[in-house]
């Protein structure tokens, strides 16, 4: 097993599949498939997605709102995406657990290090909902921090790009991908992976991670089999 345990984090963004907004049916499903084949194989699994689908922080600024309810507001729909999340799971037969960052105890547990730890051993997939819990962070921290504090091997950043380009993409067709590159390079080259709270942390922790194009079918699958896939940002 390449991997003992590992942190996945997927954009809400990227849930919306060909819809304008809100979370798609059959790509819920697919992500869902997807994270119970991982567990299947013993590799600890835990989760943080993103909330972009529904509401981001920024967003209220631009209507002229507080940041900082617009960011909370951006956290809530991060525990709706993970809700979704958690009941697919569930239809496919997998044990789930959502913590959240935020306490809203009705729907879900408040997230406890410890807690989190023991879900995991017992192979539960741990959803860690509403961020980290404070405003003028974004999921990606969330993935980076709860990463380090839950000792995980490598984060996975699921995208709709198959790694990291020396240009856009889906902007400039030379652009060419690194199948490796490291902490240094990435900021040398100013390149975009996460953003930079989330990447330092990484960085000074050295936690490794990988920028994967999660909706391509069996990829998370073929990075637990130790296949290449995407782009390694590594010490
Ligand atoms: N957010 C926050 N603190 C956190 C995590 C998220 O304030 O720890 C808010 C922030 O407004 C962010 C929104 O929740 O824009 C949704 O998360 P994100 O933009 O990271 O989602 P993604 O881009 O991955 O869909």
């Amino acid at each position: 097993m390449k991997y003992n345990r590992i942190l996945l984090k997927l954009s809400g963004e990227a849930l919306m599949g060909q819809q304008q907004y809100g979370i798609d049916a059959v790509r819920l499903m697919q992500y869902a498939e997807e994270i119970k084949a991982a567990a299947a194989t013993g590799t600890q699994v835990a989760v943080v997605i993103g909330g972009g689908n529904i509401f981001r922080g920024v967003q209220a600024e631009a209507f002229g709102l507080d940041r900082v309810q617009g960011d909370y507001m951006g956290m809530l729909a991060t525990v709706i995406n993970s809700m979704a999340l958690q009941s697919a799971l569930e239809k496919l037969g997998v044990n789930t657990r959502l913590l959240s960052g935020v306490t809203i105890q009705r729907v879900c547990e408040p997230y406890i290090r410890r807690r989190a730890m023991r879900h995991l051993e017992k192979g539960r997939v741990v959803i860690f909902g509403a961020g980290i819990g404070s405003p003028y962070f974004t999921t990606d921290s969330a993935a980076s921090l709860r990463a380090i504090e839950i000792e995980a091997d490598v984060v996975l950043k699921g995208t709709r790009v198959d790694g990291i380009y020396t240009a856009d993409p889906e902007k400039d067709p030379s652009a060419v991908r690194f199948p490796e590159i490291t902490f240094d390079e990435v900021m040398e080259k100013n390149l975009n992976v996460m953003d930079m709270t989330a990447f330092t942390l990484c960085k000074e922790n050295n936690l490794p991670i990988i920028v994967f194009d999660m909706n391509k079918g069996g990829n998370l699958q073929r990075l637990l089999d130790g296949e290449s896939v995407g782009t390694l940002v590594s010490m």
